[in-house]
């Protein structure tokens, strides 16, 4: 009796006892298999971690190597990049104890500062939880050799190799120094990344030739700047032989005309002056001077005219608002010197210009026999 009596004390039958410690199991003292959580602990860990890992960072823009293959992302510091490249390495390798459903990496910590290459010793605190659900956690230490490389595109980008070119040329075949500071700041404008992937830029006596890195990075620039300065594109594509590897090498260009006109300027639409009343990316508003009509046109209808810049005619005169009255407005042509005076109905004095009519104002005007078009 007493014997049984001794046991309830100690242990009932239903007890589980960890056979490393003697500890009964309980809800402070969770098992695992038939370990107590810390016996399992101290004889088998958490996970399978490595104690050497050596990892691969682009010294131009941060990239590192997992295995064959470049990660790009973005670091702003080596330290970023190698606490990355660590974290991921080590996720690849990492793996649970059995007995072990999963494992993960709760914390990562240099043992010293990290700015530049070399070794360092991460302390990796892996966590892991147990078929029963029993959360686990170890620290290891993990030897990790930083060595810097460049990255495929960074070799590109160094020596200048490009596979693509995007010729920028404007309307009538070239591109003015204003249109050029046009689309060198709008391609300031891009995110970094596709700005990296240009090599150079070429100033050209006819336009721009920007050199890109590769074909895919050439066609969103191209299809950026066309949805920007109602764009036209033609790309031809040519085999250009082969490379040490033996694959084909290929370069595309992009003939890019773009109509970097501004609201007010006049431009030659199949040989008929037009007045640009509005322009966004991709339309284009204007009034034929000579017919008065007026259109509006996508990117391709407008290509498909015959488009040249214009060149000032004697249709174009500075004059002055002398007078006027509920029939005739009178103009003084300023060149002639305020002699020769010209009269129109009013009726027929198109006022295109953001401006009010007021005695003694100037203004440019375009004439054609019938209609006095005021342009600024
Ligand atoms: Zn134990
Ligand atoms: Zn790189």
């Amino acid at each position: 009796m007493s014997k049984s009596t001794n046991l309830s004390t100690e242990h009932s039958r239903s007890d589980v006892i960890c056979p490393v410690c003697g500890r009964k199991k309980s809800p402070v003292l969770p098992f695992i298999g038939n370990l107590c959580k810390d016996c399992f602990l101290e004889k088998y860990g958490v996970a399978h971690v490595p104690d050497y890992i050596h990892i691969t960072i682009c010294s131009s823009c941060g990239a590192y190597k997992i295995g064959k293959q470049w990660v790009y992302s973005s670091p702003t510091t080596l330290e970023e990049a190698v606490y990355e490249a660590v974290y991921t390495v080590l996720m690849s390798k990492i793996k649970p104890v059995t007995g072990l459903s999963y494992v993960s990496i709760k914390n990562l910590e240099s043992q010293s500062p990290i700015n530049t290459y070399g070794e360092y010793y991460f302390k990796v605190t892996a966590e892991g939880k147990s078929l029963e659900g029993v959360v686990l956690e170890k620290d290891y230490m993990v030897k990790v050799r930083v060595s810097a490389a460049l990255c495929p595109r960074c070799i590109r980008r160094k020596i200048g190799y490009h596979e693509a070119l995007v010729q920028v040329r404007g309307i009538g075949g070239k591109l003015e120094d204003f249109e050029k500071n046009l689309v060198l700041d709008y391609l300031d404008t891009f995110p970094l990344k596709l700005k990296e992937q240009i090599v150079d830029i070429l100033d050209k006596k006819e336009g721009l030739d920007l050199l890109v890195t590769d074909a895919t990075s050439a066609r969103i620039i191209a299809s950026k700047m066309s949805g920007r300065f109602l764009g036209k594109r033609i790309e031809t594509y040519s085999l250009s032989g082969r490379r040490n590897d033996g694959r084909r090498l290929g370069h595309l260009t992009i003939s890019l005309r773009i109509a970097s006109v501004r609201n007010g300027d006049i431009i030659c639409i199949d040989g008929s002056p037009n007045y640009v009343l509005d322009i966004t990316g991709n339309r284009i508003r204007l009034i034929d001077l000579e017919s008065g009509r007026e259109s509006s046109l996508n990117s391709d209808q407008f290509w498909s005219h015959k488009i040249e810049s214009y060149t000032p005619s004697s249709k174009i005169k500075k004059v002055m608002l002398l007078s006027r009255d509920p029939h005739t407005i009178v103009f003084l042509d300023i060149e002639s010197g305020y002699t020769s005076a010209i009269e129109y109905p009013p009726e027929r004095v198109v006022n295109l210009a953001d401006k009010e009519l007021r005695e003694g104002d100037e203004y440019i005007a375009y004439l054609t026999g019938k209609v006095l078009y005021i342009i600024s």
